[in-house]
């Protein structure tokens, strides 16, 4: 009979100093099938060791040269034999022997007198155990293999215990020690990523109440701060009454997963030669930022890029070189567009690049055609000067190995909604639109929309110069008198800008004040005005011209800059003029916009000593209730009101009751754009307080208006 199942019969070592015990044991091992060596002490036995390997030993403890159990203990100190069974034979009830055999290291004993017939049981019992053993060995080496192969580690936990219980794979992708395994569940969450921690938490929850559960895929950062991408798996167990048990969770690292995924993402979505998104990528943000711009009715702008005369470079200086100058186009663009991409009106710190738009993609299509996506542009002008900055970037000379090279890009404009309402659209028109510009002469751009190409232009041209006009000295101050009717004297006058430019002509505060407004150059120009209608208040002070007020008009965004009060009395400081001499007229409809905001920056010039009127009143619909908090001192009825006074009852019922109003108020009244004598007589009548009109005086540059100061003087 064969002790294994394999066709070697295994082999024993039996070691025993006494002769018969030997051979008798030897004897029954041989016969149920063992195939056996023997050694007379254990200095014999390891020298055996040296020749061959027994897979059982059998070994007296009391022998001669070298004991069994200090033979056992040298068996085991060797890596080959930590599995090796080594059974002991004892004395029966010789305790101490017995655990000292299995203190170095024995697997079994075995009783003196040996029952003869039973020991080939025995040592094949042994001998199944061991392979079984080993067998669970080597599993879990693969195991624990795989695992770290995998980057996988495996947790657990039971009800009621406040730890998990964690593999060393799992401290490994946690990145610490395996010395203390078991952590808190709290300190766990700890180590998921912020954002991701209510999701992952919705999830546990959800697997601790219904068990089955599908992956889930987290960040993690580790002991050491590293970000890491985890894949967590649970499996739930419950007690009869559906109440969670166990849980067992495996977490797998899968950053490097993660990583081979973006890599291959970008090269399918990124364009190799440039690095900047390519087609498929640029038409899905496209698409994106369309859906964006519906939900909140915004604007966007696709520019179209192609660039003039590439081929002939590309087949004059070869298509290295071509390459070449496609990868430092790319970089321009990236460069030129980066600085100010997230520049809004809002912002008001950048007021030279004047352009706002928060959102800019760049791609390159294929050859030489790059596109550009301006997602929330405030109005389609901002293309056109991102279109311009474009041009100036790419018209620099290049130089590209030696060679100087010159290219001048040509630029479509599609403007979403008006120019279509889906990415492909507005490719495509932006497209033609860029064609249309090579048929004018390349090196422009184009709108899609041409009627947009003057107005565009008309007010970038507007802007471009009004930007300078400070510098330039183009901007100037009229004055307009204004009387006070019970002693027909000139009391106050108002400032009002005027800009003349060798380009434009003269141009109307009508039409350059809203467009300062919107790119912010009111701030700059604002301030101007008010520094040269202070200093020159202060002037005719000086003269003894007798005016006793000079009104200027602030605009919205002035009044909102929160340093505004301390802008006016450092210019009141600057100019040495008393705060009373200065009325800052504010339009209705600021009131309205913030009320609560607008009267404190009253409070604040009023706490200066300033003088505030209201302009163009009657306009707005404000609430008197709310003029009454305000600390005003003056209404300007508006023109329109008075300009019919006489022929419209309506407005003779307004402007009566603006009168009376202002009255009981406290208020003094005057009103604006009075043009003749029948008008004049109505608001005497009503006993208005002043008036302000080309019946007195058009507004006048300010040595005119000192000889019409001069003159009333003298009445
Ligand atoms: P406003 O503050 O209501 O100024 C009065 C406007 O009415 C002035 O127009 C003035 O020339 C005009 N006007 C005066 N009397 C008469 C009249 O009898 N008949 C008619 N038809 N018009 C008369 P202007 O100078 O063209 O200014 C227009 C508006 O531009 C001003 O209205 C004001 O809102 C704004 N503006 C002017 N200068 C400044 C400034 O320095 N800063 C700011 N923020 N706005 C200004
Ligand atoms: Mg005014
Ligand atoms: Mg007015």
């Amino acid at each position: 009979m064969n002790a294994n199942a394999s066709s070697q019969p295994s082999r024993v070592l039996v070691v025993d100093d006494d002769d018969t015990i030997r051979f008798l044991v030897s004897l029954a091992l041989e016969q149920a099938g063992f195939q056996v060596e023997q050694a007379v002490n254990g200095r014999h036995a390891l020298m055996v060791f040296e020749t061959v390997v027994p897979d059982l030993v059998i070994m007296d403890v009391m022998m001669p040269e070298l004991d069994g159990f200090a033979a056992c203990a040298e068996l085991r100190r060797r890596p080959d034999n930590t599995l090796l069974p080594i059974l002991m034979m004892t004395g029966l009830d010789d305790h101490e022997s017995i655990d000292q055999a299995f203190n170095v290291g024995a697997t079994d004993f075995i009783t003196k007198p040996i029952s003869y017939p039973l020991l080939g049981h025995r040592v094949r019992y042994l001998l199944r155990a061991s392979a079984a053993m080993m067998r669970l060995r080597e599993s879990e080496r693969q195991l624990a293999t795989a695992q770290r192969m995998a980057q996988l580690g495996y947790w657990q936990w039971s009800h009621g215990q406040e730890c998990l219980r964690l593999s060393a794979g799992v401290c490994t992708v946690l990145g610490f020690d395996a010395a203390t395994p078991d952590i808190p569940l709290s300190v766990l969450r700890n180590f998921i990523h912020e954002e991701d921690q209510p999701r992952v938490w919705q999830w546990f929850t959800d697997v601790c109440e219904h068990g089955n559960s599908q992956e889930i895929n987290y960040r993690i950062l580790d002991a050491r701060g590293v970000m890491r991408y985890v894949r967590q798996q649970v499996e739930t167990l419950f007690d009869e009454k559906r109440r969670t048990l166990q849980l067992y969770g495996t977490l797998q690292d899968i950053t490097k997963l993660r990583q081979a995924e973006e890599r291959i993402r970008e090269l399918a979505f990124t364009d190799s030669l440039t690095q900047l998104p390519n087609r498929a990528l640029f038409k899905d943000r496209l698409g994106e930022a369309i859906k964006l711009a519906k939900r909140y009715d915004r604007l966007l702008a696709l520019l179209f890029m192609d660039l003039d005369n590439f081929k002939r470079i590309n087949d004059t200086l070869g298509h290295h070189i071509g390459d070449l100058l496609l990868r430092t186009i790319a970089e321009r663009l990236r460069e030129g567009l980066r600085t100010s991409d997230s520049i809004g009106r809002e912002s008001m710190d950048s007021l030279d690049s004047g352009v706002a738009w928060r959102q800019c993609n760049i791609a390159r299509l294929g050859g030489d055609e790059f596109t550009v996506l301006l997602a929330e542009v405030r109005r389609y002008e901002d293309a056109a000067v991102v279109a311009e900055r474009i041009q100036k970037q790419l018209s620099r000379p290049l130089m590209l190995e030696g060679h100087e090279v010159f290219i001048t890009p040509s630029i479509g404009i599609a403007i979403f909604p008006r120019d279509g309402d889906d990415a492909e659209a507005l490719l495509k028109n932006a497209d033609m639109a860029m064609y249309s510009a090579k048929h004018q002469g390349r090196n422009l751009y184009c709108f899609y929309d041409v009627s947009l190409n003057e107005t565009a232009l008309q007010r970038l041209s507007i802007e471009n110069q009004l930007r300078k006009a400070i510098d330039r000295h183009e901007l100037s101050l009229h004055y307009q008198p204004q009387l006070d009717l019970p002693s027909g004297r000139i009391c106050g006058v108002e400032a009002l800008v005027r800009w003349q430019n060798p380009v434009l002509g003269f141009v109307s505060p009508i039409d350059f004040i809203p467009l300062a407004e919107e790119t912010g150059l009111i701030i700059p120009i604002g301030e101007w005005v008010l520094r040269t209608a202070c200093q020159q208040a202060r002037i005719w002070q000086d003269a003894g011209c007798g005016l006793s007020r000079m009104g200027v008009n602030i605009s919205v965004l002035q009044f909102m800059q929160p340093d505004f009060p301390s802008l006016v009395a450092r210019i009141l400081q600057e100019t040495d003029l008393k705060a009373e001499a200065l009325e800052l007229e504010i339009t209705e409809s600021l009131l309205m916009r913030d009320p609560d905001g607008a009267n404190h920056t009253l409070q604040e010039l009023k706490a200066l000593g300033v003088q505030l009127a209201i302009d163009d009143f009657g306009t707005g619909y404000s609430s008197l209730s709310r003029l009454k908090q305000l600390p005003l001192d003056r209404l300007k009825i508006d023109r329109v009101f008075v300009q019919e006074v006489n022929t419209r009852p309506d407005d003779a019922a307004i402007t009566t009751a603006v009168i009376a109003m202002a009255e009981s108020m406290g208020l003094r009244v005057i009103a604006e754009g009075v043009e003749n004598e029948a008008q004049l007589g109505f608001l005497r009548d009503k006993q208005c307080d002043e008036i302000q009109g080309y019946y007195l005086s058009r507004p006048l540059p300010a040595d005119q208006l000192t000889a019409l100061l001069h003159q009333y003087q003298r009445v």
